[in-house]
């Protein structure tokens, strides 16, 4: 028996599943989960000692690589003060104005504690703010687990074949309308069946819950002409793209401006944080200037604010989100090379620093319905296949894969040789 075999058996009768977050159960591959000992550059190390290239990076936060010397010394400088205060400072400034800096749609932001809080108290606000009820999300996005975002989910409900979750009262359901991802004519029938009732679409602006799906040229531009037309506020969910995609988030990339922007763990650079902003006249109608509610015993706590504005301060250096993308490619390319080598075919989709791997006949994959119809089972050979040759995917068909600066030269090539070792032997 492995260590972390050991260690899931002992984790079940202690805590559900075993785990605190269930994608990490491996329920998407079957098997049993790695426990991790620690982390560094593009390597992650399991309790038994064997060391992986992670393609997980945490779930997206850790672009710089794990354990990077600034960030590692920023947040020792930080604890040296104190681990939270529940009271303003000057840090919190400081990283809102380098996201103001970086995003410019974002005037105002408010920090918070994770990307599902960052979702429901920005929907919240839109709510209040246009006095209307329904939201409108997409099929197989995942915005995460607030009662109103859980209908019709991606990620980890996508997995466990939940696409909703009992425990949401049908009077909540009800007012989450769902469309299809890269089909504004099913936002534009939605929008037609109820005018006056839609405060705001929330939307991945590159989805990474349901694999990875790019947005269609001018689907992103046709979300926000929509919302000027029906005055419904359009909220970009960057928790996954957010200084990932580019310097400036997804809403950078595909130049598009949101009203309000979401984001997660990546502005913590690793430790637990998410935060919410946008237009100031929307953000202005949050306590304690505003009537909406939000708030946060730790929010904006310190060592994270510390983290994150170590690693956004390292992204603005010139030069980075080119190698980022540069390093992607090489790894999807050479994966997908790789499979038609072997006869396997295979779809590949990336962004920025994210990309997608699909087991499919078809030329490319663009929505929710393509991704579902992909090979689960070729998926799941693959990926126990890579995690015996040393390199650590999402554990999920429909898990979005993340690069690092820290990946180079070899550890790529190392990926590419794995991926043809294990190709050959799934002919
Ligand atoms: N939005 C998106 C796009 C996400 O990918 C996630 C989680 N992966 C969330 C929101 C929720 O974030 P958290 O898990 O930190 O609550």
């Amino acid at each position: 028996m492995t260590r972390s075999e050991d260690l899931f058996e002992q984790a079940k009768q202690t805590i559900p599943g075993g785990v605190n977050s269930p994608v990490r159960a491996f329920n998407g591959v079957g098997g049993t989960p790695l426990f991790i000992d620690k982390a560094d550059g593009a390597y992650i190390y399991d309790a038994d000692g064997k060391a992986y290239v992670d393609y997980v990076g945490s779930w997206g936060p850790m672009i710089l690589g794990h354990n990077h010397p600034k960030i590692r010394e920023a947040v020792l400088n930080a604890v040296a003060n104190g681990l939270s205060f529940g009271a303003p400072t000057a840090l919190e400034v400081e990283m809102a104005q380098k996201v103001r800096e970086m995003v410019p749609s974002i005037e105002q932001v408010r920090m918070v504690s994770s990307g599902t809080e960052a979702t429901m108290s920005a929907i919240r606000l839109a709510r209040g703010f246009t006095k209307r009820d329904k939201i409108l999300k997409f099929e197989g996005c995942y915005h995460g687990h607030a009662d109103c975002l859980l209908v019709k989910a991606g990620s980890g409900a996508l997995t466990m074949g939940q696409p909703s979750s009992p425990g949401i009262p049908e009077d909540f359901a009800k007012h989450t309308l769902t469309a299809e991802y890269n089909n504004l004519d099913s936002v534009k029938a939605l929008f037609e069946q109820y005018p006056q009732e839609i405060a705001c679409i929330i939307v991945e602006p590159v989805a990474g819950n349901m694999n990875c799906v790019p947005p269609q040229p001018g689907f992103l531009q046709g979300l926000r002409a929509i919302c000027d037309d029906y005055q419904a506020l359009l909220i970009i969910d960057e928790v996954m793209t957010g200084f990932r995609v580019s310097k400036g988030g997804a809403q950078g990339y595909y130049g598009v401006t949101p009203d309000l922007t979401t984001l997660g763990k990546v502005i913590g650079g690793g430790m637990p944080v998410g935060a919410f902003g946008g237009r100031k006249d929307v953000m202005q109608y949050i306590a304690p200037t505003g009537p909406v509610y939000q708030a946060g015993t730790l929010s904006g706590n310190p060592i994270a604010m510390s983290a994150g504005l170590a690693q956004l301060e390292a992204l603005c250096e010139p030069g980075i989100y080119e190698a980022l993308a540069e390093k992607t490619k090489r790894v999807a390319e050479g994966i997908k090379a790789a499979a038609a080598k072997h006869g396997i075919s295979m779809a590949v989709n990336y962004v920025g620093g994210m990309f997608g791997l699909f087991f499919t006949d078809a030329p490319e994959v663009t929505n929710f319905a393509q991704v579902t119809k992909c090979n689960v089972e070729q998926f799941k050979v693959f990926y126990h296949g890579m995690l015996d040759e040393g390199v650590y995917l999402a554990p999920s068909a429909f898990e979005a894969g993340f690069l690092s600066l820290a990946h180079g030269d070899q550890e790529i090539a190392a990926t590419l040789a794995a991926a043809d070792k294990v190709f050959a032997s799934m002919k």
